[in-house]
Protein backbone atom coordinates (compact mmCIF):
# COMPACT_ATOMS: atom_id res chain seq x y z
CA UNK A 1 0.00 0.00 0.00
CA UNK A 2 1.03 3.74 -1.27
CA UNK A 3 1.22 7.05 0.71
CA UNK A 4 -0.74 8.22 -2.14
CA UNK A 5 -3.33 5.40 -3.16
CA UNK A 6 -5.99 6.32 -5.30
CA UNK A 7 -4.66 10.35 -5.57
CA UNK A 8 -4.24 12.41 -8.63
CA UNK A 9 -1.53 14.98 -8.68
CA UNK A 10 -0.75 17.40 -11.17
CA UNK A 11 2.71 18.89 -10.65
CA UNK A 12 4.14 21.70 -12.76
CA UNK A 13 7.82 21.54 -14.65
CA UNK A 14 8.17 18.03 -14.38
CA UNK A 15 9.91 17.28 -17.34
CA UNK A 16 13.37 17.45 -15.11
CA UNK A 17 14.67 17.83 -12.08
CA UNK A 18 12.90 18.65 -8.45
CA UNK A 19 9.11 18.38 -10.64
CA UNK A 20 10.69 15.17 -12.14
CA UNK A 21 11.83 13.46 -8.53
CA UNK A 22 8.36 14.91 -7.20
CA UNK A 23 6.11 12.96 -9.86
CA UNK A 24 8.35 9.39 -9.92
CA UNK A 25 7.60 9.51 -5.76
CA UNK A 26 4.47 10.19 -5.69
CA UNK A 27 3.39 7.66 -8.86
CA UNK A 28 5.84 5.08 -6.26
CA UNK A 29 3.59 5.70 -3.66
CA UNK A 30 0.01 4.82 -5.70
CA UNK A 31 -0.65 7.99 -7.46
CA UNK A 32 -1.50 8.87 -10.97
CA UNK A 33 0.22 12.10 -12.82
CA UNK A 34 -0.76 14.94 -14.57
CA UNK A 35 2.44 17.43 -14.91
CA UNK A 36 3.26 20.61 -17.44
CA UNK A 37 6.85 21.58 -19.12
CA UNK A 38 7.44 24.18 -21.26
CA UNK A 39 9.74 22.99 -24.36
CA UNK A 40 11.43 20.09 -23.64
CA UNK A 41 9.38 17.16 -25.30
CA UNK A 42 12.24 14.48 -25.01
CA UNK A 43 12.70 15.59 -21.56
CA UNK A 44 8.64 14.77 -20.57
CA UNK A 45 8.78 11.79 -22.78
CA UNK A 46 11.35 10.51 -19.97
CA UNK A 47 9.40 11.31 -17.30
CA UNK A 48 6.25 9.56 -18.83
CA UNK A 49 8.30 6.47 -19.49
CA UNK A 50 9.75 6.15 -15.90
CA UNK A 51 6.04 6.72 -14.58
CA UNK A 52 4.32 4.49 -16.77
CA UNK A 53 7.30 1.50 -15.73
CA UNK A 54 6.02 2.00 -12.30
CA UNK A 55 2.47 0.96 -13.70
CA UNK A 56 0.77 4.09 -13.04
CA UNK A 57 -1.69 6.50 -15.69
CA UNK A 58 0.32 9.65 -16.82
CA UNK A 59 -0.53 12.60 -19.00
CA UNK A 60 2.41 15.50 -20.00
CA UNK A 61 1.14 18.98 -20.76
CA UNK A 62 2.96 21.11 -23.01
CA UNK A 63 1.86 24.67 -21.30
CA UNK A 64 3.40 27.97 -20.27
CA UNK A 65 2.19 28.14 -16.52
CA UNK A 66 2.72 31.80 -16.44
CA UNK A 67 -0.17 31.76 -18.67
CA UNK A 68 -3.53 32.71 -16.76
CA UNK A 69 -5.91 31.02 -19.57
CA UNK A 70 -3.35 28.41 -20.39
CA UNK A 71 -3.23 27.08 -17.05
CA UNK A 72 -7.27 27.52 -16.52
CA UNK A 73 -7.08 25.17 -19.64
CA UNK A 74 -5.18 22.82 -18.71
CA UNK A 75 -6.33 22.43 -15.05
CA UNK A 76 -10.28 21.96 -17.37
CA UNK A 77 -8.27 18.95 -19.56
CA UNK A 78 -6.89 17.47 -16.25
CA UNK A 79 -10.16 17.24 -14.43
CA UNK A 80 -11.72 15.68 -17.32
CA UNK A 81 -9.17 13.02 -17.78
CA UNK A 82 -8.68 12.27 -14.56
CA UNK A 83 -11.88 12.90 -12.67
CA UNK A 84 -10.42 15.16 -9.92
CA UNK A 85 -7.36 16.84 -8.68
CA UNK A 86 -6.12 16.08 -4.96
CA UNK A 87 -2.05 17.30 -4.93
CA UNK A 88 -0.96 20.23 -6.85
CA UNK A 89 2.81 21.17 -6.96
CA UNK A 90 3.64 24.40 -8.21
CA UNK A 91 7.01 24.01 -9.04
CA UNK A 92 7.57 25.29 -12.49
CA UNK A 93 10.49 27.88 -12.09
CA UNK A 94 13.26 29.83 -13.97
CA UNK A 95 16.44 32.03 -13.25
CA UNK A 96 17.52 35.04 -15.39
CA UNK A 97 20.31 35.97 -12.44
CA UNK A 98 22.12 39.84 -12.66
CA UNK A 99 22.72 42.88 -10.61
CA UNK A 100 19.32 44.80 -10.07
CA UNK A 101 21.59 47.58 -11.51
CA UNK A 102 22.12 45.50 -14.85
CA UNK A 103 18.87 43.70 -14.35
CA UNK A 104 16.37 44.60 -17.36
CA UNK A 105 12.38 44.89 -17.48
CA UNK A 106 12.41 41.43 -19.46
CA UNK A 107 14.08 39.40 -16.62
CA UNK A 108 12.12 41.00 -13.82
CA UNK A 109 9.01 39.72 -15.76
CA UNK A 110 9.84 36.47 -17.11
CA UNK A 111 11.37 34.91 -13.67
CA UNK A 112 7.59 37.15 -11.58
CA UNK A 113 5.72 35.64 -14.55
CA UNK A 114 6.87 31.74 -14.47
CA UNK A 115 7.19 31.45 -10.56
CA UNK A 116 5.00 33.73 -9.16
CA UNK A 117 2.38 34.16 -11.39
CA UNK A 118 2.40 30.41 -12.59
CA UNK A 119 1.66 29.58 -9.19
CA UNK A 120 -1.56 32.01 -8.52
CA UNK A 121 -2.37 30.65 -12.46
CA UNK A 122 -2.60 26.91 -10.94
CA UNK A 123 -4.19 27.73 -7.14
CA UNK A 124 -6.74 30.08 -8.84
CA UNK A 125 -7.64 26.99 -11.16
CA UNK A 126 -7.64 24.44 -8.66
CA UNK A 127 -9.02 25.75 -5.62
CA UNK A 128 -12.60 25.36 -6.89
CA UNK A 129 -11.97 21.87 -7.28
CA UNK A 130 -10.54 21.48 -4.22
CA UNK A 131 -13.35 23.19 -2.51
CA UNK A 132 -15.63 20.88 -4.25
CA UNK A 133 -14.01 17.53 -2.35
CA UNK A 134 -13.27 19.03 0.54
CA UNK A 135 -9.96 18.54 0.78
CA UNK A 136 -6.63 18.95 -1.21
CA UNK A 137 -3.34 19.48 -1.03
CA UNK A 138 -1.34 22.59 -2.70
CA UNK A 139 2.54 22.21 -2.19
CA UNK A 140 4.81 25.53 -3.90
CA UNK A 141 8.40 25.35 -4.07
CA UNK A 142 9.60 28.34 -2.73
CA UNK A 143 13.47 28.79 -1.86
CA UNK A 144 16.04 29.51 0.57
CA UNK A 145 16.65 32.66 -1.42
CA UNK A 146 12.93 33.79 -1.30
CA UNK A 147 13.34 33.95 2.60
CA UNK A 148 16.67 35.80 2.93
CA UNK A 149 17.26 37.15 -0.50
CA UNK A 150 20.51 37.17 -2.42
CA UNK A 151 22.38 39.13 -4.42
CA UNK A 152 22.02 38.66 -8.20
CA UNK A 153 18.70 37.61 -7.75
CA UNK A 154 16.31 40.47 -7.02
CA UNK A 155 13.79 38.84 -9.36
CA UNK A 156 13.98 35.14 -8.37
CA UNK A 157 13.72 36.08 -4.67
CA UNK A 158 11.44 38.10 -5.36
CA UNK A 159 8.90 35.73 -6.66
CA UNK A 160 10.08 32.99 -4.34
CA UNK A 161 8.79 35.41 -1.11
CA UNK A 162 5.67 35.78 -3.25
CA UNK A 163 5.09 32.81 -3.35
CA UNK A 164 4.83 31.77 0.54
CA UNK A 165 3.19 34.94 0.77
CA UNK A 166 0.44 33.57 -1.76
CA UNK A 167 0.69 29.81 -0.27
CA UNK A 168 0.00 31.20 3.63
CA UNK A 169 -2.39 33.57 2.56
CA UNK A 170 -4.46 30.52 0.64
CA UNK A 171 -4.16 28.34 3.76
CA UNK A 172 -5.75 31.10 5.61
CA UNK A 173 -8.32 31.02 3.47
CA UNK A 174 -8.99 27.67 2.22
CA UNK A 175 -8.45 25.91 5.57
CA UNK A 176 -12.51 25.65 5.98
CA UNK A 177 -12.70 23.54 3.18
CA UNK A 178 -9.86 21.33 4.36
CA UNK A 179 -7.45 22.24 1.64
CA UNK A 180 -3.82 22.61 2.92
CA UNK A 181 -1.38 25.05 1.07
CA UNK A 182 2.42 24.77 2.59
CA UNK A 183 6.11 25.81 0.65
CA UNK A 184 9.37 23.61 0.32
CA UNK A 185 12.24 25.84 0.36
CA UNK A 186 14.95 24.10 -0.68
CA UNK A 187 18.73 25.29 -0.74
CA UNK A 188 21.79 24.31 -3.44
CA UNK A 189 20.05 21.01 -5.11
CA UNK A 190 21.80 19.57 -7.90
CA UNK A 191 19.76 19.89 -11.01
CA UNK A 192 20.29 21.70 -14.62
CA UNK A 193 19.06 25.16 -12.86
CA UNK A 194 22.32 24.85 -10.67
CA UNK A 195 24.73 22.56 -13.28
CA UNK A 196 25.13 25.90 -15.25
CA UNK A 197 26.94 27.49 -11.98
CA UNK A 198 30.73 27.71 -11.97
CA UNK A 199 32.29 24.59 -10.43
CA UNK A 200 33.97 26.50 -7.90
CA UNK A 201 31.28 28.98 -6.85
CA UNK A 202 29.40 25.52 -6.13
CA UNK A 203 32.32 24.48 -3.95
CA UNK A 204 32.23 27.28 -1.99
CA UNK A 205 28.65 27.11 -1.42
CA UNK A 206 29.08 23.42 -0.46
CA UNK A 207 31.75 24.63 1.90
CA UNK A 208 28.76 27.01 3.87
CA UNK A 209 26.04 24.06 4.14
CA UNK A 210 26.39 22.02 7.12
CA UNK A 211 25.95 18.64 5.49
CA UNK A 212 28.75 20.22 3.11
CA UNK A 213 26.90 18.83 0.19
CA UNK A 214 24.39 20.10 -2.47
CA UNK A 215 20.77 18.08 -2.10
CA UNK A 216 19.34 16.04 -4.13
CA UNK A 217 15.65 16.36 -6.33
CA UNK A 218 14.67 13.36 -4.35
CA UNK A 219 15.87 14.87 -0.87
CA UNK A 220 13.19 17.65 -1.52
CA UNK A 221 10.97 15.13 -3.21
CA UNK A 222 10.33 13.11 0.45
CA UNK A 223 9.26 16.34 1.42
CA UNK A 224 7.02 17.08 -0.93
CA UNK A 225 5.39 13.48 -0.19
CA UNK A 226 4.78 14.22 3.54
CA UNK A 227 2.94 17.46 1.98
CA UNK A 228 1.04 15.46 0.22
CA UNK A 229 -0.40 12.54 2.11
CA UNK A 230 -1.91 12.23 5.08
CA UNK A 231 1.03 11.96 7.58
CA UNK A 232 0.75 16.01 7.38
CA UNK A 233 -3.22 16.10 7.77
CA UNK A 234 -2.62 18.62 10.37
CA UNK A 235 0.18 20.83 9.11
CA UNK A 236 -0.81 24.01 6.63
CA UNK A 237 0.78 27.53 6.32
CA UNK A 238 4.06 26.21 6.44
CA UNK A 239 7.40 26.64 4.86
CA UNK A 240 9.77 23.72 5.51
CA UNK A 241 13.06 23.74 4.74
CA UNK A 242 15.23 21.49 2.99
CA UNK A 243 18.65 22.78 2.56
CA UNK A 244 21.54 20.98 4.40
CA UNK A 245 21.32 23.75 7.30
CA UNK A 246 22.20 25.74 5.14
CA UNK A 247 22.76 29.72 6.86
CA UNK A 248 21.23 32.75 5.50
P1 LIG B 1 14.99 22.76 -13.66
O1 LIG B 1 15.79 21.51 -13.55
O2 LIG B 1 15.53 23.91 -14.43
O3 LIG B 1 13.52 22.37 -14.24
C1 LIG B 1 12.56 23.38 -14.40
C2 LIG B 1 11.24 22.75 -14.83
O4 LIG B 1 10.26 23.80 -14.94
C3 LIG B 1 11.30 22.09 -16.20
O5 LIG B 1 10.42 21.00 -16.18
C4 LIG B 1 10.78 23.19 -17.13
O6 LIG B 1 10.21 22.70 -18.36
C5 LIG B 1 9.71 23.79 -16.25
N1 LIG B 1 9.33 25.15 -16.59
C6 LIG B 1 10.09 26.27 -16.58
N2 LIG B 1 9.36 27.34 -16.94
C7 LIG B 1 8.09 26.89 -17.18
C8 LIG B 1 6.89 27.50 -17.59
N3 LIG B 1 6.81 28.82 -17.83
N4 LIG B 1 5.79 26.71 -17.75
C9 LIG B 1 5.84 25.39 -17.52
N5 LIG B 1 6.96 24.75 -17.12
C10 LIG B 1 8.07 25.49 -16.96
O7 LIG B 1 14.65 23.36 -12.22
P2 LIG B 1 14.74 22.67 -10.75
O8 LIG B 1 16.09 22.94 -10.20
O9 LIG B 1 14.20 21.31 -10.80
O10 LIG B 1 13.75 23.63 -9.96
C11 LIG B 1 12.38 23.29 -9.71
C12 LIG B 1 11.79 24.33 -8.78
O11 LIG B 1 12.53 24.33 -7.55
C13 LIG B 1 11.85 25.75 -9.32
O12 LIG B 1 10.70 26.47 -8.93
C14 LIG B 1 13.07 26.32 -8.62
O13 LIG B 1 13.02 27.72 -8.52
C15 LIG B 1 12.98 25.64 -7.28
N6 LIG B 1 14.26 25.60 -6.55
C16 LIG B 1 15.34 24.97 -7.09
C17 LIG B 1 16.55 24.97 -6.39
C18 LIG B 1 17.80 24.29 -6.90
O14 LIG B 1 18.86 24.44 -6.27
N7 LIG B 1 17.75 23.56 -8.00
C19 LIG B 1 16.62 25.62 -5.14
C20 LIG B 1 15.49 26.24 -4.63
C21 LIG B 1 14.30 26.23 -5.34
P3 LIG B 1 11.16 22.43 -19.66
O15 LIG B 1 11.92 21.14 -19.38
O16 LIG B 1 10.19 22.28 -20.80
O17 LIG B 1 12.06 23.58 -19.80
Amino acid sequence: MGLLDGKIALITGASRGIGRAIALKFAQEGADIAFTYLSNKAAADETVAQIQALGRKVVAYSSDAGSFDKAHELVGAVQAEFGRIDILVNNAGITRDTLLMRMDESQWDAVLNSNLKSAFNFTHAVVPIMARQRSGSIISMSSVVGVAGNAGQCNYAASKAGIIALSTSVAKEMGARNIRANCIAPGFIDTDMTSSLPEELRKEWAKTIPLRRAGKAEEVANVALFLASDLSSYVTGQVIHCCGGMSY
